[in-house]
């Protein structure tokens, strides 16, 4: 319908219709649809793209070795349709000796977060100041497990950066993929003393996006108390949940029993966000029968409390193409939801608000 009614403008001003006919045409062209989606401004899901125009959950520096070069990465976001993007580094970072490229290869080498990796991105960002697409720098180097060297590392990115970084994480509180190198997860005690730097997040509306694994197969609750000690301890914080809690070590959990937990926590916690990126999330869960309309639901039910990411790690070895089916992966799930959730999720609504951006996603068009 979109199609017809711009058509007809310009045919009418080519033509030199009188502007009252072509009123009248669009009265009965729009009849039935509010004037606000009549424009041409709407998203036509029929014919535009599934995958989000958000990617809210990419790692611009790999965990070690060479990574894709920053004017590459911003290609292939432009090639994809993907026009905003968090830029994270990378919480766990291998040491500057080791040959490694991904921890899981060589299990015993120690990662920890580090400022290298939020450096370079600072110091590409500078230089590239792209608009398209629209980047936001991330802190990755937070240690959850020293939170007394958090706040000093601040400092030292607004006296370097003044005002640049406007998220926090990916950071792990537990990440049970890390635990063969060192990794341990947060304690208690570790969470109560992050008070400090969660005081500087929330005065500057940064969200933060934290990496907790709710357990494994073996124990699929075991970490969930430290999310809920976390969220309880800091309700007004923006956090973000990283892959709402799933992980490969939990690939059967019951998704009836996966979404009441995380749904609870929606309700108890107005500022928590989800994060569904990764492909894990599709291939272990969404993918299987009847699951996906299980979680389009819930989406459908929360339309406003989730955002998109690939969990893309810019890592040398990998090119284009593997971006694209990340993304498209990722986004699969958008298929399946309703136009509301589709426009908070996919076109970046819940994304732009949750930042305090000023960009606006478009009214999904009407059906019919
Ligand atoms: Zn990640």
């Amino acid at each position: 319908m979109e199609a017809t009614i711009s058509g007809t403008w310009s045919m009418g001003r080519r033509i030199g219709i009188t502007s009252a006919t072509l009123a009248a045409v669009a009265v009965v062209a729009s009849a039935g649809t509010s004037p606000a989606l009549a424009t041409q401004d709407c998203f036509d899901r029929e014919k535009k793209p599934y995958t989000s125009v958000v990617d809210s959950h990419l790692h611009f520096r790999p965990f070690g070795g060479q990574a894709i070069s920053f004017d590459e990465l911003t290609g292939y976001l432009r090639k994809s349709g993907v026009r905003h993007a968090s830029m994270y580094g990378i919480g766990q970072t291998l040491p500057v000796n080791s040959d490694c490229t991904y921890y899981l290869d060589c299990p015993g080498t120690p990662v920890v977060p580090s400022m290298k990796n939020d450096f370079v991105n600072a110091g590409n960002y500078m230089e590239a100041k792209p608009k398209d697409p629209g980047l936001t720098l991330s802190m990755t180097f937070m240690d959850l497990n020293h939170p007394e060297t958090v706040p000093p590392g601040i400092s030292l990115y607004d006296k370097e950066f003044p005002g640049m970084f406007r998220w926090a994480g990916e950071v792990n509180l537990v990440k049970q993929a890390l635990f063969p190198n060192r990794h341990e997860p947060a304690t208690s005690e570790n969470i109560r003393n992050w008070a400090p730097f969660m005081k500087v997040l929330r005065d500057r509306g940064m969200p933060i996006t934290i990496h907790a694994d709710i357990g494994s197969d073996r124990e699929p609750t075991k970490y969930l108390h430290l999310m809920e000690e976390t969220l309880r301890r800091y309700p007004r914080n923006e956090i973000v949940w990283a892959h709402m809690g799933l992980s490969k070590e939990l690939s059967a959990m019951d998704p009836d029993q996966h979404i009441r937990i995380v749904q609870r926590l929606l309700d108890k916690y107005p500022r928590l966000t989800l994060d569904l990126s990764w492909r894990v999330l599709e291939d272990q869960y969404f993918s299987k029968p009847g699951v996906r309309q299980k979680y389009a639901a819930f989406f459908d039910r929360y339309p406003t409390r989730a955002i998109p990411g690939t969990d893309f790690v810019a890592a040398g070895n990998k090119d284009y193409q593997v971006y694209e089916e990340e993304l498209e992966v990722t986004s699969r799930i958008n298929k399946a939801l309703g136009d509301e959730a589709f426009r908070g999720i996919a076109l970046g609504a819940n994304y732009f608000r949750l930042l305090g951006m000023k960009e606006t996603a478009p009214q999904v068009c009407r059906a019919g």
